[in-house]
């Protein structure tokens, strides 16, 4: 299943329109203020499928009947780029268990490849994971962070949380992914380049965020 944020128009286009614009996507508080924002609708759009159980509430005045989340999801990040995307995750999601894994592409190859060299996560046997990483480009930096999940427990279910995907990394989550999972990005884009960037993309996200790296 595959769900995308900016098949309906909602305000969350303009918040996608100021990351992607090559002006304003240079001041780098408002590029991560919207990562933030995306990372909160896109919350409140996967907590539709999460598990939900009966709460009644005392108020001053009487009692309240409603149904609210039985177990909060834990949130799983890719460093650097995913940092503000996930924080507004965490923003909705009070009591989420987190877990953190540091990944990078080296650049300057014909094949990209992902070198993964730092995972920190809470138990995620039976639970549901949202794996959150901005930019869903050739998929393998996140078929690399699960399979590393994949050792450390099952997931019951795996929500793929990018912000823009190209069809590239959609088709190899595909092949790859073999744990239930539902895939949701707030863009679906042309291509990668040949430099495995995403076009027309935003960029490099992690750069935008927090400066070029050496
Ligand atoms: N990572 C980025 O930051 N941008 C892309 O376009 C692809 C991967």
């Amino acid at each position: 299943m595959i769900f995308n944020l900016s098949a309906q128009n909602t305000i969350a286009n303009q918040f996608i329109s100021e990351l992607r614009d090559k002006d304003v996507q240079l001041d780098r508080a408002r590029f991560r203020r919207n990562m933030k924002r995306l990372g909160q609708l896109m919350a409140y759009e996967i907590s539709k499928k999460l598990n939900f159980k009966d709460t009644t509430i005392k108020t001053p005045l009487g009692q309240s009947s409603l149904q609210v989340i039985s177990q909060h999801p834990v949130l799983l990040t890719v460093l650097r780029a995913g940092i503000p995307y996930f924080d507004g995750f965490l923003d909705f999601f009070d009591h989420s268990d987190c877990g953190f894994i540091g990944a990078y592409r080296q650049e300057g190859s014909a094949e990209i490849v992902i070198h993964l060299d730092y995972v920190a996560t809470p138990d995620i046997e039976g639970r549901e994971i949202i794996l959150i990483d901005p930019m869903l480009a050739t998929g393998k930096s996140f078929i690399h962070a699960v399979q590393s999940l994949l050792k450390r427990g099952t997931p019951s279910h795996i929500y793929i949380a990018a912000l823009v995907s190209a069809p590239e990394g959609i088709h190899y989550i595909k092949e790859n992914l073999h744990v239930p999972h539902s895939i949701y990005t707030c863009a679906l884009d042309e291509n990668l380049n040949h430099q495995f960037y995403i076009v027309p993309g935003l960029g490099d996200a992690g750069d935008l965020s927090f400066g070029i790296k050496l």
